[in-house]
């Protein structure tokens, strides 16, 4: 499942491919995703030009010239290409998935340049919508969705106020999409790795008694936007055939210090920890027991 870095590296190579593209029809093969594709899909997006590819938590924004927004969630194993001609020259191929079996080529964008945007989805638990801007915020994909941790305001006091009231362990709080959005579990492990923080540690000792940040958020903060930015930088993660714009693989599983090293020696200078996995629901934690307290 992509996770946010291998999202904001997509949402980069759209931006850079379909921007001031104007959009001549729209093939929709099949009437919903995991969702319903919304109503008269294609006659709302045919005249329109994209203006803007954002992103917010693990969704593609892609703003519309009429104030619509065109709302694209990858899900498990969703993809996205873009291609033109009638042997489809790959001009990028955006997010891999499962792979491009043309039986899951569910909707196809065409542009009036003679471009095309396939979204392909086996497993179809991505979805696609269409939400006027000024709606976005109180939507029903984004009303629940917690603070976005690359934002220029999420700092330890923004983390302290997303764990106030909880009393799950740090990792648990971290894939809470409620309170931080897009956080997966390769980047909660490397994040608490790196701020030297326990995975079973109680969120809620992030906070003085008086309601402040403490050293620890501090640390986890700056952890949090460090791994995620530098997952950014090389394309995010290839475990399940990431393919940035550009075709690279993305490269940052190479840089894992504890996710998927279980019994291997804890990367950190002067710490002769091994990493450790456990299972907490059903997802792997990997941690090192002798630094991350
Ligand atoms: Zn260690």
């Amino acid at each position: 499942m992509p996770e946010l870095p291998e999202v904001e590296t997509v949402r980069r190579g759209l931006e850079a491919l379909v921007v001031g593209a104007s959009i001549a029809r729209v093939e929709q093969r099949r009437p919903d995703l995991r969702i319903a594709l919304p109503p008269r899909f294609p006659r709302r997006l045919a005249g329109r030009t994209v203006t803007a590819v954002d992103r917010r938590a693990k969704y593609l924004l892609l703003h519309l010239d009429d104030g619509e927004v065109l709302v694209v969630h990858l899900g498990m194993s969703g993809s996205l290409r873009v291609e033109e001609g009638a042997h489809a020259t790959g001009l990028g191929e955006l997010y891999r998935g499962a792979g491009k079996d043309a039986r899951h080529d569910h909707v196809v964008v065409h542009f009036a340049d003679g471009r095309r945007l396939t979204y392909n989805d086996p497993r179809r638990f991505g979805l696609m919508d269409l939400v006027r801007a000024e709606d976005l915020a109180t939507s029903r994909h984004f009303a629940h969705l917690g603070r976005e941790p690359l934002a220029d305001d999420f700092d330890a006091a923004a983390l302290t106020e997303a764990f106030s009231g909880t009393r799950v362990a740090l990792k648990a709080a971290l894939l809470d999409q409620r309170r931080i959005a897009g956080i997966g579990n390769i980047y909660a492990c490397e994040a608490l790795w790196r701020a030297r923080l326990s995975p079973d540690r109680k969120a809620a000792t992030l906070v003085t008694r008086r309601g402040l940040p403490s050293a620890r958020a501090r640390r986890l903060v700056a952890a949090v936007r460090a791994v995620l930015a530098e997952a950014v930088e090389v394309g995010g993660s290839s475990l399940r055939d990431h393919v940035g714009a550009d075709g690279e693989l993305g490269a940052f599983q190479n840089r894992f210090a504890v996710y998927d090293r279980e019994d291997e020696p804890c990367p950190r200078r002067s710490c002769r920890g091994i990493v450790h996995r456990t299972v907490q629901a059903g997802r792997s934690t990997f941690f090192c027991p002798v630094c991350q307290r």
